[in-house]
């Protein structure tokens, strides 16, 4: 499948969650076998000799990009979640949404000081979740190799934020 074949696959839904909010459903992507092996594929291509030790998803639409990714790449998988889900003691990093602010956590024992870590999400869009997800990888000296996405909203401030960063950041659709 080429690009406009998997961009095809995603369908555009016109004020969810809320009017003037075109929200990409990547589940439709999903359901496509060809069109879910072809992006991890496409995500995975730059970082097969980078000696990726974790992979950080965040919840929920990247844990399963994550997790295929992470078995194609031979790394481990953590999960970068919402307060209240990780059973043992976890850092956190704070992010803004548009009304109020939200956390993330990872265990503590997750990542460790001189890991090579690739931080996966299904979209970027302002950037704030990935912000914050690059927060808790620095937070413990890990080396962040890059950020992957299946989908940027380019017109969105997400992957300027996080170039700011210094932080190299890869996707597959627009
Ligand atoms: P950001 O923090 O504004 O970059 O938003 C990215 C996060 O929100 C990701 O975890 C996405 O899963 C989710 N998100 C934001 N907009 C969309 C969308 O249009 N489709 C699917 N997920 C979205």
């Amino acid at each position: 499948m080429n690009i406009d074949q998997l961009k095809a696959t995603i369908t555009t839904i016109p004020d969810y969650p809320k009017p003037g909010i075109n929200f990409r459903d990547v589940t439709s992507l999903l359901q496509v076998p060809e069109a879910l092996r072809e992006t991890i594929r496409l995500m995975c291509e730059p970082y097969r000799d980078s000696g990726i030790d974790k992979i950080v998803a965040i919840e929920a639409r990247g844990f399963v990009f994550g997790a295929a990714m992470a078995l194609e790449l031979g790394c481990g998988l953590v999960l970068a979640r919402k307060p209240g889900k990780l059973p043992r003691a976890t850092r956190a990093a704070a992010y803004t949404l548009e009304y109020g602010e939200n956390t993330l956590h990872i265990h503590t024992d997750a990542i460790h000081a001189g890991e090579r870590v690739l931080l996966v999400d299904d979209l970027i869009a302002t950037g704030g979740t990935a912000e914050a997800t690059v927060e808790l990888i620095k937070g413990v000296e890990a080396i962040l190799v890059g950020a992957a996405f299946a989908v940027a909203l380019v017109d969105l401030p997400g992957l300027a934020k996080l170039s700011a960063l210094s932080v190299k950041a890869h996707h597959v659709i627009e």
